[in-house]
């Protein structure tokens, strides 16, 4: 019998394998992809550094490293007005993303993992009230797996999150809004970049409604271009939008395509329960992704580690339950989680906001550049609105921009202070009222 039973090897499965096993837990990895393409994922592929600070975890090298950033310029939706954002918290590597992935597989393998490659997780086994095993469908057929706790690393597919039945509690579903759908494409150029220093992120509702177009060089031949717009219905083609930007980058015509894929993120803040008896919830299956920018692996490898932590002191104690694995939902939320909350209440604000107050917003620095990182850091955020931007706003009548961008970053305010609060299991029920209320405000900023 496992310890642990990880499905999906991505960046949260292998980071809560490698711990897991270094932990001295039984860890059973598998995925549905073949051993050689696990790692292999649709991505923009910038990671912060700060990260792998945090996470005392290498940083790339060799054919993982494609190239590093010193930070980003963000774009006005009328490109009058660049925002660079740098400094020691923006700095990020470019990764070649199936090296990577595959280096963390390694690593969660050499720490004793044992991988099982083309097996779909199908579906939970219940038994007693806990959840004891997965149905999997494997290279040999169907089978049962059982397992002490089973985490779901599936990614956006929750594919045992959307098996579970609404008495945990766990939200199941993700609503459309919440989530970005992306095209994105690998380039190479034709004459090599002149700054490779910068990713690029070009907003706008033209080109990336509710979203954002992104140019990230990797190192001076190779480019990460891409478009994500919010999943509303009716939303427009990203691939098709973002052939309509790459009109607008005259440089980038005599490029060559080395891969063009398309991918869904979610961007929210995270799911508010993390566990059940006997089952964990990380990454991108438990919506851990940066709702600003839609950096996820940061966050989906911080949760793996803390998952298998938090799953090896619950065994320890004795049994998986919920009340033992609990202190997962803790650490991540009152964390990561924290800052994820204040920023999907600024992105509503963002996703509701017209181009030209924007425009607007950014010509007169109503947010200061080293704020921007800040915000994205740490979810704070400090308006600069002085006299002259006010008469400015009054007299394009935008008064009703800065009343909602003030509520926006009460809100925030508020945010941040619930979930650092984040409670024990005995007051989860107060508090996740209190979370609900503060987030109906926020989708009618
Ligand atoms: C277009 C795009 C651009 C992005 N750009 C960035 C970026 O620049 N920087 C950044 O930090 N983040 C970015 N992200 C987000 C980031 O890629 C994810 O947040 C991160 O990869 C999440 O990791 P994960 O381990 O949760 O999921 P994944 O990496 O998706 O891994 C899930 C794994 O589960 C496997 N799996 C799925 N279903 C099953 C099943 N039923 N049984 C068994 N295995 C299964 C899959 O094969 C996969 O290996 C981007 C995402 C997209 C779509």
């Amino acid at each position: 019998m496992y310890d642990l039973i990880i499905a999906g090897a991505g960046t949260a499965g292998c980071l809560a394998a490698m711990t897991g096993a270094s932990l001295g837990l039984k860890v059973c990895l598998l995925d549905a992809k073949p051993l050689s393409r696990i790692g292999d994922k649709v991505c923009g592929d910038a990671v912060g550094k700060h990260h792998f600070d945090n996470l005392g975890l290498a940083y790339p090298k060799n054919e993982e490293l494609a190239g590093e950033l010193k930070g980003c310029k963000v774009l006005s939706p009328d490109r009058q007005t660049s925002f660079t954002i740098e400094g020691l918290g923006a700095k990020a590597f470019m990764v070649n993303r199936h090296a990577f992935g595959q280096r963390l597989l390694k690593e969660a393998m050499d720490a004793g993992t044992l991988v099982l490659e083309r097996t779909i997780a199908l579906e939970p086994i219940f038994q007693d009230g806990f959840i004891r095993g997965l149905r999997v469908l494997g290279p040999d057929g169907k089978r049962e797996m059982h397992g002490r706790i089973i985490v779901d690393a599936t990614g956006f597919q929750g594919a045992i999150r959307r098996r579970l039945p609404p008495k945990l509690g766990i939200q199941v579903q993700v609503s459309q809004g919440d989530l970005q759908v992306a095209y994105r494409e690998i380039r190479f150029l034709e004459a090599p970049l002149e700054n490779q220093d910068y990713g690029l992120i070009f907003l706008g509702s033209r080109i990336a409604p509710g979203g954002y177009a992104w140019l990230f060089p990797k190192g001076k031949d190779i480019v990460n271009v891409g478009v994500g717009v919010q999943a509303r219905e009716g939303h427009p083609n990203p691939k098709h939008q973002l052939n309509l930007f790459l009109k607008e980058q005259e440089f980038l015509k005599a490029s060559k395509v080395l891969d063009g894929r398309g991918g869904i993120v979610p961007t929210r803040r995270p799911l508010l329960c993390l566990v059940a008896e006997g089952l964990m919830i990380v990454g991108d299956a438990a919506c851990q992704v940066n709702p600003i920018h839609g950096g996820g692996i940061g966050p989906s490898m911080t949760a793996g580690k803390l998952a298998a932590e938090a799953a090896a002191e619950a065994l320890e104690k004795g049994e998986a339950s919920r009340e033992n694995l609990w202190s997962y939902c803790l650490r991540y939320l009152r964390g990561y989680g924290a800052k994820q909350a204040v920023l999907d209440v600024f992105r509503h604000f963002l996703q509701e906001a017209e181009d030209e107050e924007l425009n607007y917003g950014m010509s007169q620095h109503i947010v200061e550049e080293e704020d921007v990182l800040k915000a994205s850091l740490y979810g704070e955020v400090r308006l600069n609105i002085t006299e002259k931007a006010r008469r400015f706003f009054k007299a394009r009548g935008c008064l009703g921009f800065l009343i909602s961008l003030r509520k926006t970053t009460r809100l925030m305010k508020r945010a941040k202070e619930l979930y650092e609060a984040f409670p024990n299991p005995e007051g989860y029920e107060e508090w996740l009222r209190a979370e609900n209320r503060l987030f109906e405000e926020a989708r009618k900023l």
